[in-house]
């Protein structure tokens, strides 16, 4: 652990919904291991390791009960997945709840892999149920277990592809609810329990409305391009709204283009609010960077554009502190051009931006006329690799004891700066970051 770091400080600043999620994978753990002692004590009493099948066997239940925990896990999933507000407030931001999606959506096949293993280890001296639980057709439940986890285990194979495509990653990941829906199913007919019903249905409804129902439902707002720029592969969207946008500084939408002349495709990309002159009139500052957004620069005024959300709590996951540092790099500038917009008065703010070159800047004329239109904003342009050392230089000596780190740069650079951080003793709540990627 960092120096400094209490345990109680962990805790006092994870959000409820992480908080539950470890809850309930500690109950998972204690049940489990009480549950194997008790089998290696009984099968160790009666000299056997193969005792008869029945529903008292501690290793049965073990393989049942990780069948139950491996759905809850997945129900659960799918809630994680359907970027509902509450759910999102419950965590403290949606790349929270993306990375408790990734921890989740692990564990849950790790746990339905097991409640095989271990019913196929338990089942091992019983020749016909094990003939029951593997080969498909001969009892309807195990059946549709089998297809249920055949199905998990090659779309899980699939999303660890990681050079795919995003959107064909997204689309093999919408998948994973047929398996779900199949585990249910196997449940189901094993056990019709009301329970576990109810799981089913919540995990089913939830799937169902992030693969059908979410451009209609989940809070949006249209509107038209109202301009559109292009320079040094960034293409910028100011857009007019028909209805208002309820965002603050800081946040993201998933932008979609609903109509246009250009042949751009219907799907949502996440990009920070670059400016909110109203709730009606924002800003997005795009970066060209692979199929989709290279495409942006064909957008005109008048095209047809959805705004999904807003989400994200970015600068606002902890009561602000008189003095803080932003860092910036490349095109995670975008998030702090909003937060500058609304900074409280009440803040020292030093911002270090991170570009390749001075080609890249090109917010600098932006950020320093907002700088000079208040005082205790320092804003510093940096070219090239950006080290701590060079960030001390801009900023003076770093302090944990007022200090406040926000950092939105390239994924390795974060890294680099967040554990240089925690070197210097700064504690996790006291860094707040935003990635630009959900995968
Ligand atoms: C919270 C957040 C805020 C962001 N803000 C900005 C911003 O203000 N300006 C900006 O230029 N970029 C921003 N991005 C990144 C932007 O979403 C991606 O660069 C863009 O979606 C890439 O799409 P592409 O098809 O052109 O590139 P690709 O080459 O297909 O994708 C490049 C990478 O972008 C990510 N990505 C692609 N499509 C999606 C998607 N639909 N949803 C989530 N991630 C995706 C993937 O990690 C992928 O590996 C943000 C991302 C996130 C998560």
């Amino acid at each position: 652990m960092q120096p400094g770091i209490s345990i109680v400080d962990r805790v006092r600043y994870t959000s409820w919904g992480v908080r539950g999620v470890y809850g309930v994978l500690l109950l998972i753990s204690g049940l489990s291991i009480d549950t194997l002692v008790q089998a290696v004590l009984i099968r160790w009493q009666r000299k056997t390791w193969f005792i008869s099948p029945s529903n008292l066997d501690p290793l049965y239940e073990l393989g049942t009960s990780l069948g139950f925990w491996g759905m809850l896990f997945f129900c659960i999933n799918c809630v994680l997945a359907t970027r509902w507000l509450w759910v999102e407030r419950l965590f403290g931001g949606l790349d929270v709840v993306y990375r408790m999606h990734a921890f989740v959506g692990k564990s849950t096949f790790i746990m339905l892999v097991l409640h095989l293993m271990v019913l196929i280890a338990q089942a091992l001296a019983d020749t016909d149920r094990l003939v029951a639980y593997l080969i498909p057709g001969l009892d309807l439940s195990y059946t549709l277990g089998m297809l249920g986890l055949f199905g998990l285990v090659a779309l899980v194979v699939i999303t660890l592809w990681g050079s795919m495509p995003y959107q064909l990653w997204l689309t093999s990941h919408a998948w994973l609810g047929v398996p779900y829906l199949l585990g249910g199913a196997h449940a189901l007919v094993a056990q019709a329990d009301w329970y576990i019903a109810l799981l089913t249905g919540i995990g089913g409804v939830a799937w169902i409305y992030s693969i059908a129902l979410y451009r209609r439902y989940a809070p949006h707002a249209r509107g038209q391009i109202a301009e559109r720029t292009t320079q040094h592969g960034i293409t910028e969207l100011r857009i007019a709204l028909d209805t208002p946008l309820a965002a603050v500084a800081g946040q993201f939408v998933f932008f979609a283009v609903s109509k246009s002349q250009a042949a751009i495709p219907a799907e949502l990309h996440p990009f920070s609010l670059s400016a909110i002159e109203s709730p009606r009139d924002v800003r997005l500052s795009i970066k060209m960077l692979g199929d989709y957004t290279r495409q942006l620069d064909q957008l005109a005024p008048g095209d047809a554009v959805t705004l999904y959300g807003p989400y994200g709590m970015f600068g606002r996951r902890m009561p602000a502190t008189q003095r803080q540092l932003w860092i910036a790099g490349g095109i995670g500038i975008t998030p702090f051009l909003s937060l500058l917009q609304q900074a409280s008065h009440d803040t020292e703010i030093t911002l270090v931006w991170a570009v390749r070159t001075r080609a890249d800047a090109r917010y600098i004329d932006e950020l320093t006329q907002r700088a000079s239109q208040r005082t205790g904003i320092s804003v510093h342009l940096h070219e090239g690799p950006l080290s701590l050392a060079d960030i001390e230089a801009y900023a003076g000596p770093l302090c944990t004891q007022t200090q406040q780190v926000l950092l939105c740069a390239p994924i390795p650079l974060m890294r680099q700066l967040r554990v240089g951080l925690r070197a210097r003793g700064f504690a996790a709540h006291q860094i707040d970051s935003e990635e630009f990627g959900l995968r």
